[in-house]
């Protein structure tokens, strides 16, 4: 089927995608681009939304064979923020029309992380709640600002694999979405990156939990691993389908120097460009297959190419991550080798990605939490 066919069908087979993701020619990959732009123009329209990435403490309990935070490194300051200080960064979001914040930690199922975490995510609410009612009663131009986010700040959790009341008690608390990422949906690479306690099986179990208690649910994975395949990528693909998966957030794997994978290491200028170009051909083929998720275009994309981000949104992203962790322990979340913006502040940050969003004609969602067109359309079913 000539390639122009293959862009104008409703449903991609799993045989589509895989056709897709391997187009090496210029006009074909630029073809693929401009009709992922447009789908994403039509299902989520061009907005771009913030999500305040707040990395609140660095303890991790698990050990994934190419984390730079995993318990087995030694060689980094373990950092665990007060509550006080994620509410003030989470008020800072809302005051900067950020509307929404991620908690990102590695992750932990003692009672003590449960709690934590539980009780953080209520006082955000309660705080963003607050300053929203206070806005409203100054009838100034502020009242239009504070009556678009009514409900408070949105918030996300990244904080891993948890049981059901765990799950449920975030929820309750005003978490209204929830970060899983699947990392590959190949059982044999899964087993392979990963220590034996941790299984595919279980991370599966988890998102449809997620589902079942009511979040918008996101997942993603890591393009470029030792050992993947195309079809594997297929496969990942056809796996947010088939689990309804709300948002998506993929980035190019990077390798750590202190983890068992640092020989993986993105050694060629080749084999750099390549994951790079893969990681933006994802994003487009997930976004014509997919239609209406949202889809992040990640930091990750930046450590490879200054401007991978804005590429990201070319290709149909919609959701960008600022760093809003403090600068202090910005190096001590180095999940990879490079990551950038960890010699800036969270102002320097805003500016940037204002700057960089303005460069290829986008706007911000501001004071939107924007989310997801596909969780709307499933549950309005
Ligand atoms: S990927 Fe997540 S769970 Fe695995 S070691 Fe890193 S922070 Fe911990």
């Amino acid at each position: 089927m000539q390639l122009k066919k293959l862009l104008e069908k409703k449903n991609l087979s799993k045989n589509d995608i895989i056709r897709l993701l391997s187009v090496k020619n210029k006009q074909e990959i630029e073809m693929i681009r401009k009709k992922a732009y447009f789908v994403m123009k039509q299902h989520c329209g061009e907005k771009v939304y913030y999500r305040g990435l707040l990395e609140f403490s660095n303890l991790c309990a698990n050990n994934c064979y190419y984390c730079g935070i995993r318990k087995g490194n030694k060689e980094i300051m373990r950092y665990s923020l007060e509550k006080e200080e994620i509410t003030n960064i989470a008020a800072w979001c809302a005051d900067n029309g950020y509307g929404s914040i991620v908690l990102q930690s590695g992750e932990r199922r003692d009672s003590k992380f449960v709690d934590f975490v539980e009780d953080v995510t209520k006082k955000i609410k309660e705080k963003t709640k607050e300053k929203t009612k206070e806005k409203t009663k100054e009838k100034t131009k502020e009242k239009t600002k504070s009556d678009r986010l009514p409900n408070g700040l949105g918030v996300t959790l990244s904080v891993g694999e948890q049981d059901y009341a765990a799950y449920r008690r975030f929820f309750e608390a005003g978490a209204h979405r929830y970060l899983l990422r699947i990392e590959t949906t190949n059982p044999e690479l899964f087993k392979k990156t990963h220590p034996k306690n941790q299984t595919l099986k279980n991370r599966k179990k988890c998102l449809r939990i997620l589902k079942k208690i009511g979040y918008q649910i996101g997942s993603g994975v890591m393009i470029g691993l030792p050992g993947q395949t195309i079809e594997d990528l297929a496969d990942d693909i056809m796996f947010f389908k088939k689990y309804d998966i709300d948002m998506i957030g993929m980035g190019p794997y990077i390798t750590h120097r202190q983890t068992p994978m640092k020989r993986y290491g993105q050694e060629t200028k080749n084999r750099k460009e390549d994951v790079f170009n893969l990681s933006l051909m994802m994003i487009a083929v997930t976004r014509i297959a997919l239609k209406d998720v949202n889809i992040a275009t990640t930091t990750a994309l930046q450590a490879l190419y200054p401007d991978g981000r804005e590429k990201g949104l070319q290709y149909g992203a919609n959701v960008i991550m600022p760093l809003v962790t403090p600068k202090r322990v910005r190096k001590e979340y180095m999940l990879y080798d490079g990551k950038p913006c960890i010699d800036e502040d969270t102002d320097e940050c805003k500016l940037c990605l204002l700057g960089r969003i303005k460069t290829i004609g986008r706007s911000v969602g501001f004071d939107e939490w924007g989310d997801p067109k596909h969780f709307l359309n499933r549950t309005k079913k």
